[in-house]
């Protein structure tokens, strides 16, 4: 069976060479209707054999997005010029629309992409790794370690303690922090010097490690 189109006044057919669609009756019944009512033939009832041409939709093909102003057939030869305007606008507006949306949805994506990566690389190297040693101990003042008659024996030797567990920690996790990595001036050493020890910086951490040695 030929398949034809079922519009009033349109006797487009599908034929050997058409560059037309011909779509079934939605079976949707919202949709189904909205098609019914568009055809608008009294009393008329499509069957499984009945079909619309793409000559009947603005853009050329039927839509599935139920915005689209192609989600119903709405180009028929009867309808006058201005009618023809509006539908047209009423499409231009609808991709105006879906394009906004689209670069809206875009820029969210790639905002919380960014926002992903930067939080990923403000975490410490070894942010799983539960730091073992009291780094607040060590947290010393640049004008502590010059007066050195204030510090007691005691005192003295709980750094050298708290320096010692801080050092074998360090060494512990070397394939993380190697030595190459802690000497290289990267911006991210001063970093991890405080995370692991509490020192401002490695030629403070080798200061107080010359001072207790
Ligand atoms: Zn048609």
């Amino acid at each position: 069976m030929v398949k034809s189109c079922c519009a009033v006044g349109c006797t487009n057919r599908l034929t050997k060479g058409c560059i037309l669609s011909f779509y079934r009756f939605p079976v949707d019944g919202n949709r189904r209707r909205l098609w019914i009512a568009a055809i608008n033939k009294k009393g008329w009832e499509p069957s499984q054999y009945s079909f619309v041409c793409s000559a009947h939709f603005i853009s050329g093909k039927k839509s599935n997005d139920h915005l689209s102003p192609d989600y119903v057939p709405s180009v028929f030869k009867h309808l006058d010029s201005p009618t023809r305007r509006r539908q047209a606008s009423k499409m231009e507006a609808y991709e105006r629309r879906k394009h906004a949306n689209q670069a809206r949805a875009k820029s969210v994506q790639a905002d919380n992409e960014k926002l992903e990566a930067e939080r990923e690389q403000s975490e410490p190297v070894c942010a799983s790794v539960e730091l073992q040693v009291e780094s607040s101990a060590l947290a010393l003042q640049p004008h502590s370690i010059g007066r050195r008659t204030e510090l007691s024996i005691e005192d003295v030797s709980y750094m050298e303690e708290c320096l010692d567990q801080s050092l074998q920690f360090v060494g512990v996790h070397t394939d993380v922090l190697s030595k190459e990595f802690m000497e290289s001036g990267s911006s991210k050493v001063p970093g991890v010097i405080k995370f692991y020890t509490g020192l401002p910086s490695y030629s403070r951490l080798k200061v107080l490690f010359e001072y207790v040695s």
